[in-house]
């Protein structure tokens, strides 16, 4: 089973551990309840299986196939690029439209090929396990250099705003991101009329002390979108209305991807939108964090309830050294009050006394409450049985 997705093989684990062992102990109308129930979990897990496995062909052939477009297309969208140098169309002004068609279908075409691709390409397991950091400027900076002929063919001016002295990285699947980031810009530039402006930005909002979020956002003075339809526009093919009936060409596919470039990631899609005045989208995506805030994140609770065992000494003799150890340690993984509390309780024992007086024990104790809410409530994984 070496080559089924992960979900379906986990699937499969949980209906056979429902034990014959269990079941001994249970009245027999019960037992053939649960026998019954483990029969129809085996059948619906096997569905499941067969349904991942249609997926992931129908995944493979979109994405052979995608493959094998693109090629053609990009030679033929060459050609007529050739050929279109090499004619006179003072002499035959229709051949020029005929040149337009063809350029744009050909472009919509290998536009939609594109978009295929990339939407297979989500539904493949453990997508997430591929992130890495990603600079959210360089592929802001790369996508706008790569769009840069469409924004000439229509004089844009594009503006960048971000705080150099701030850096925009991110967890990311980066190719998944650039493609978001480069359907948000290349609608901004096709919605807009010439000569319009877009500003870009990257800033970053504090969400708490040591987390923040970078938004990245596209505003332009485009046509806009109705207040009605603003909902339904990440949909699969949805275009709105005014794009229809204003022949701006399209797929409706572009912000299928950025939906689910968005969700990936954690992140949030905000859309605003004035008809025939312009429209804003920002991405918000969860910051990376330092590599220091990584590790005092990873750190800090398990240092919390080592400290808790360990100011709960047997031998009283060690309690002052385990306060002042702790509480050191837990001021800097940013549990500063209960570093202090440690600290200011191990400074009220002396050096020489063997026995700790009750009152100490008493408010040590109290402090081990309160130390103890602090820590995350343990997740066992395991589902509530009757
Ligand atoms: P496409 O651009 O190929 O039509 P998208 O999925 O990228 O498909 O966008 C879906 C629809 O959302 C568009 O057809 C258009 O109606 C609307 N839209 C997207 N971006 C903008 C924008 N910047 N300004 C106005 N409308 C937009």
């Amino acid at each position: 089973m070496g080559d089924k997705p992960e979900s379906a093989q986990h699937k499969i684990r949980r209906s056979s551990s429902t034990g014959s062992g269990i079941l001994a102990f249970l009245a027999p109308a019960k037992r053939r309840r649960l026998h019954a129930l483990a029969k129809e979990l085996e059948v619906a897990n096997r569905k499941v299986t067969e349904l991942e496995s249609l997926i992931l062909s129908k995944n493979e052939f979109i994405s052979n196939i995608s493959h094998e477009l693109r090629t053609p297309l990009t030679s033929i969208i060459g050609y007529v690029d050739v050929l279109s140098t090499k004619v006179e169309f003072e002499s035959n002004p229709e051949l020029d439209d005929i040149f337009k068609v063809l350029d744009r279908n050909a472009t919509i075409l290998i536009s939609l090929v594109q978009s295929l691709l990339a939407l297979s390409q989500f539904d493949s397991p453990n997508r997430s396990e591929a992130f890495k950091a990603v600079n959210l400027l360089t592929i802001t900076e790369d996508a706008i250099f790569i769009l840069r002929s469409e924004i000439e063919k229509k004089r844009i001016s594009i503006k960048l705003n971000f705080d150099p002295e701030d850096t925009f990285i991110v967890e990311g699947d980066p190719g998944l991101i650039s493609q978001a980031c480069i359907n948000l810009i290349a609608n901004a530039i096709k919605f807009s009329s010439a000569e319009k402006n877009i500003e870009i930005r990257l800033i970053r909002e504090a969400r708490t002390d040591k987390q923040s979020t970078i938004c990245f956002s596209v505003r332009d003075q485009g046509i806009g979108i109705p207040p009605d339809e603003i909902s339904r526009i990440s949909e699969r093919y949805y275009r709105a209305s005014n794009a229809v009936s204003d022949h701006v060409s399209g797929t409706g596919l572009g912000l299928t991807i950025v939906a689910k470039v968005v969700a990936l990631h954690n992140a949030q899609l905000k859309i605003e939108s004035e008809l025939g005045l312009g429209t804003t989208f920002t991405v918000d995506f969860p910051a990376q964090l330092s590599p220091v805030a990584t590790l005092i994140l990873n750190r800090k609770f398990g240092l919390l309830a080592e400290a808790i065992e360990g100011i709960q000494v047997n031998d009283q003799r060690e309690l002052k050294a385990k306060l002042h150890e702790y509480g050191g340690a837990l001021g800097f993984y940013e549990f500063a009050e209960f570093g202090e509390e440690l600290l200011s309780l191990s400074r009220t024992l002396s050096d020489v006394e063997k026995i700790v007086d009750s009152q100490t024990l008493k408010a040590r104790d109290q402090l081990v409450v309160r130390m103890k809410e602090a820590l995350p409530i343990k997740e066992t994984g395991e589902a509530n049985v009757e």
